[in-house]
């Protein structure tokens, strides 16, 4: 924690000491589960999907066991009936306790074989994804879908009763994701969004000001666009003694525990800012696992981010409106074309920010402008919201999409692999996490405006490459808070208002009308 008492600092053989040394036990073995994830998505052989499969659904089960403990109810309903502890509901000790609760009782309501079934079952339909994805096959792929939607059903029934916001069964499961977030929240955020996008995308689209990309088509080969990542990576301030950078099918960053934090990203040697924008969108994720008061409070709530909204708001800030800003391109062109030579010889740093900052409706969410992405991310919510209320069957969801992308971005979607089988998340039964990434962006454009009240100089320092003020204030303000505050309340304290649309929207319009001429 950042200031004041030390979580942790309960009295010896207290409670909540005891507490909080379980928690390093679970906070262990679970760095090893993710480990064992992350290998799976690395390097590990194919020949391994089925040993490997019951590996994770082992460690998952061990996992559920040691946090549904009944010693850890018996400890956490102690802590709460302890006056110093229940007295203080506002203190760092109080906040943990708080959700030490959330967790246990959602825990406890998931029974164990669930829980390993649902590791298993994810762990094989990822593989039966990756295949169906490379044969553009979705019929390979949909029992898989089915029984994962089964398992996330009862998954949710699971949850509902201890969802207090819920209204519908997917809220159970976006909850876990987003606490206290709910399908109609989503949708009263979603709606009026879309046709405030849909026609700033209309409006760029009729410029006949259309900036240019070839830039950005050079041949660049992987292993120099690898060490220009590792520049900018050091720049910004990963800490890479603590963590790296490695390939994958579908980027993910993971953080295991103190120490170790893992970025993967993936190289097209024709686009080298795909690689650029996912390891830069990564190590957000990675800057705010290496700011997570980890080595302390392992295990507990205080050092788990506040929400998978939160964590993309840090991503997409620095994918964004670091990445993507004039400033950035100042530092960082002549490091490219001295990395990339002769690639980008003729290239100069306005030609590079009007490149990196086009807005047309396409078919792939990884790589969609920043103003399409929220639209293809309305697509999926609206798909999964029906699977999971069983209004949606399955083998009606390549359809589906296809029609939705038709509706919503203009666009044909050709086979599965570019359409519905674009995405590894429902093969690992992560419903409900889709919205966040629209969350993040929100996030990101009404935090930035604050940052830069307070802190008037950060323009001139990005473009001088010096990153560490805006990485220090996300760390202090977010980071080492842990989940101290819901998502959002940070967003109150810190912006003084709730989330709005209308921060993101003043990004986009400032900076793409501007660019396109409108
Ligand atoms: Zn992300």
């Amino acid at each position: 924690m950042a200031t004041g008492e030390s979580v942790g600092a309960g009295r010896p053989g207290g409670a909540y000491a005891e507490l909080c040394g379980l928690a390093r036990r679970w906070g262990t073995l679970k760095a090893v589960h993710d480990l064992v994830s992350w290998d799976q998505e690395t390097y590990m052989p194919p020949g391994a999907a089925a040993s490997r499969s019951e590996q994770v659904a082992m460690l998952s089960e061990m996992l559920h066991e040691q946090r549904t403990g009944g010693r850890v109810g018996e400890l956490i309903a102690a802590c709460e009936s302890d006056p110093d502890i229940a007295g203080t509901p506002d203190s760092d000790v109080g906040a943990n306790v708080r959700e030490f609760r959330r967790d246990f009782d959602r825990a406890t309501r998931i029974p164990t074989a669930l829980v390993g079934e649902l590791a298993k079952t994810a762990s094989l339909a990822a593989e039966a994804w990756k295949q169906a994805r490379s044969a553009s096959d979705f019929s390979s792929f949909a029992p898989w879908l089915e029984k994962m939607m089964r398992l996330s059903r009862d998954k949710a029934a699971c949850l509902l009763p201890c969802t207090p916001a819920a209204k519908e069964p997917y809220d159970a499961l976006l909850d876990e994701y987003e606490p206290g977030m709910t399908g109609a929240g989503i949708d009263a955020i979603f709606t009026p969004l879309r046709p405030r996008l849909s026609g700033l995308i209309a409006e760029l689209a009729r410029s006949p000001r259309k900036p240019d990309t070839a830039i950005l088509g050079a041949t660049i080969p992987a292993e120099r666009q690898h060490s220009f990542g590792h520049t900018v990576l050091g720049a910004i301030g990963f800490d890479l003694h603590a963590g790296r950078l490695d390939t994958t099918t579908h980027p993910f960053c993971s953080g295991f525990g103190p120490g170790d934090t893992r970025l993967t990203t993936r190289y097209r040697e024709e686009r080298f800012t795909d690689a650029l924008y996912g390891t830069m969108h990564e190590a957000g994720h990675g800057m705010y696992e290496q700011g997570l008061p980890k080595a302390a409070h392992l295990g507990q709530p205080a050092a788990d981010a506040i929400s998978l909204g939160i964590h993309e708001s840090q991503s997409r800030m620095w994918e964004n409106f670091v990445g993507r800003s004039r400033e950035f391109w100042v530092w960082a062109l002549p490091l490219a074309r001295a990395v990339f030579r002769p690639a980008l010889e003729h290239a100069d740093v306005e030609g590079m920010y009007r490149a990196v900052n086009t807005a047309s409706p396409s078919l792939i969410r990884v790589e969609a402008d920043e103003a399409t992405y929220n639209l293809h991310v309305m697509i999926r919510f609206q798909i999964e919201r029906a699977l999971i209320a069983g209004s949606l069957p399955v083998r009606d969801v390549p359809a589906t999409w296809n029609r939705l992308y038709k509706d919503y971005l203009g666009v044909d979607v050709p086979d599965d692999r570019r359409g519905c089988l674009q995405d590894v998340h429902w093969s690992f039964g992560l419903v409900g996490y889709f919205p966040t990434y629209t969350l993040g962006n929100l996030y990101a454009a009404q935090f930035w405006e604050t940052i830069n009240r307070s802190l008037p100089d950060l323009r001139a320092q990005m473009s001088r490459g010096e990153f560490g003020p805006l990485r220090a204030w996300l760390n202090t303000n977010i980071h080492a808070h842990g989940r101290r505050d819901r998502a959002d309340e940070l967003c109150r304290r810190l912006t003084g208002r709730p989330l709005s649309a209308d921060p993101l929207m003043r990004h986009l319009e400032g900076k793409l009308r501007p660019i396109y001429g409108v």
